[in-house]
């Protein structure tokens, strides 16, 4: 690949200029002992377990837990995720990053850090594959990488090769992207930021030794005080969210219009945006409530709110969960159009909500079919007076929605869903008919203010000229005549 000198003058002179911070090895080593396992042995007595925790090498009993989730070691205070003791081998892959400056440049120095855990022996090495360069406002300058970063018909993939390349070459693939998520290596961040006078007070070094994987890039770029403030307040998980805070001022703006007194419970469960939303609305200091209704959309908690709902008792009286947020949305527009009592809690609080729901659906159905039944009456009485007749011909208006059904079935065609345009006076559908024979179809009419905008035989099939001559003759004679 043709590199030019100056990029290639660039990429050197980063090279050069940048070095493996400061306590990069303890760094390292934190991100390697947070990589381990507890196994899970055989049964020790009714519901409890042996485990074995990899870092500290103990033995522990516990109740049981399934393979997969997360168990905290007693000895070492860890969280680890658990394995079977059948397990041979298991491979940890970090992506991990240093966000450096030279001159004006900012680069975001990209590794995988691999730790590969194999008859009870831990491994790790890491390698270098990529590089991102911003300007000083963090727009995109390049995007390289080097040996480690093998292209093939089927994708790029970030593969081992040498721990250290200075082989850059740009960064260029339609269907792949250099990750962005990161941990991200805390220590140099702070001195670092030291001259620049927006982010001098951020913390986000603390951020970065709190949080895991994240954007940092992200957070610069949308960096506001409230970042700042959130992080003293220990509030990691919103800090990451920068954007929803922007030019809030008090405490309850800032809160979705929680008091302070919500404040140590935030803090406490270190809520992120969306379970902040979610207790805005509840305003109950319980996780287990929180995670019902964390991944409703806002939007959703909006319109139940205008019906009053408690969700506390939504909770506790229905059998809501996020994938019924739709029905329950649907269960009261429902119970609205058919004019229920909504103070009534039984009606509020359905026992069973798809239930509840699907019967509801039912009645509105009803109710708007018989509403369009009577609309259809109401139309035929007015227009009735359009009936136009010579000795071969005779055109007349539909006069039911049962009427409607039968030349639909008769002539093949749609005409039965235009019920409701009829009913709401958008339309009006004629049937021509042999005068000799009246209860046979023969053309169906469609007509918008005053004017035929269709007319067709069985079949969706064109009219004949003498149709069309007696067509136009009552188009001309009867229908302008209303105007
Ligand atoms: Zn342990």
């Amino acid at each position: 690949m043709y590199i030019k000198i100056k990029d290639r003058e660039l990429f050197k002179r980063i090279d050069e200029s940048l070095e493996l911070p400061d306590r990069w090895n303890e760094f390292i080593d934190i991100r390697i002992n947070s990589n381990s396992l507890i196994l899970k042995g055989g049964r020790e007595s009714n519901n409890n377990y042996t485990y074995f925790c990899v870092l500290c090498n103990k033995n522990f009993i516990e109740k049981n837990i399934k393979a997969n989730e997360y168990l905290k070691c007693p000895n070492c205070n860890n969280k680890f995720i658990v394995k079977s003791n059948r397990l041979k081998s298991y491979e940890f892959k970090d992506e991990i990053a240093i966000l450096d400056k030279v001159d004006d440049l900012y680069v975001v120095r990209q590794f995988r850090l691999c730790t590969v855990w194999k008859n009870n022996n831990k491994n790790s090495y890491y390698f270098e594959f990529g590089r991102s360069i911003y300007d000083s406002k963090f727009n995109l300058v390049d995007e390289i990488v080097n040996d480690n970063v093998v292209g093939t018909p089927g994708g790029t993939y970030i593969s081992f090769r040498k721990m250290y390349s200075n082989e850059w070459r740009y960064f260029r693939n339609r269907y792949t992207y250099l990750p962005n998520q990161f941990i991200w290596f805390p220590f140099n961040l702070e001195e670092m930021f030291s001259d620049n006078k927006k982010l001098k007070y951020s913390l986000l070094w603390i951020l970065a030794n709190r949080v895991g994987y994240f954007d940092l890039i992200y957070m610069l770029r949308n960096y506001n005080p409230s970042v700042e403030l959130l992080i003293k307040l220990k509030l990691y998980n919103l800090a990451l969210c920068p954007k929803t805070f922007i030019g809030k001022k008090t405490f309850e703006e800032r809160f979705k219009g929680l008091t302070k007194d919500y404040l140590p419970f935030i803090q406490e469960n270190n809520l992120d945006i969306d379970e902040l939303i979610a207790l805005s609305y509840l305003k109950t200091k319980d996780m287990k409530y929180v995670n019902l209704f964390k991944n409703v959309s806002e939007e959703k908690l909006k319109t139940y709110s205008t019906y009053n709902i408690n969700f506390k008792t939504l909770a506790d009286k229905t059998d809501f969960n996020d994938k019924l947020s739709y029905e329950y949305e649907d269960y009261l527009g429902f119970c609205k159009t058919l004019k229920l009592d909504l103070k009534d809690k039984d009606i509020l609080y359905p026992k069973n909500i798809q239930e509840e729901h699907d019967k509801r659906l039912k009645e509105v159905k009803d109710k708007e079919n018989k509403s369009i039944k009577r609309g259809i009456i109401r139309r035929y009485k007015k227009i009735s007076k359009n009936i136009f007749e010579n000795k071969k011909y005779i055109i007349f208006p539909a006069k039911s929605y049962k009427d409607l059904i039968d030349e639909s079935s008769q002539q093949n065609n749609c005409v039965r869903t235009y019920a409701k345009k009829i009913a709401n006076g958008e339309c009006d559908i004629y049937f021509m008919r042999l005068s000799s024979d009246k209860e046979h179809s023969l053309v169906t009419i469609e007509v918008k203010e005053n004017r035929v905008v269709q007319k067709r035989t069985k079949n969706n099939m064109e009219t004949t000229k003498e149709q069309n001559k007696f067509i136009k003759q009552w188009e001309g004679n009867i229908l302008n005549k209303e105007v």
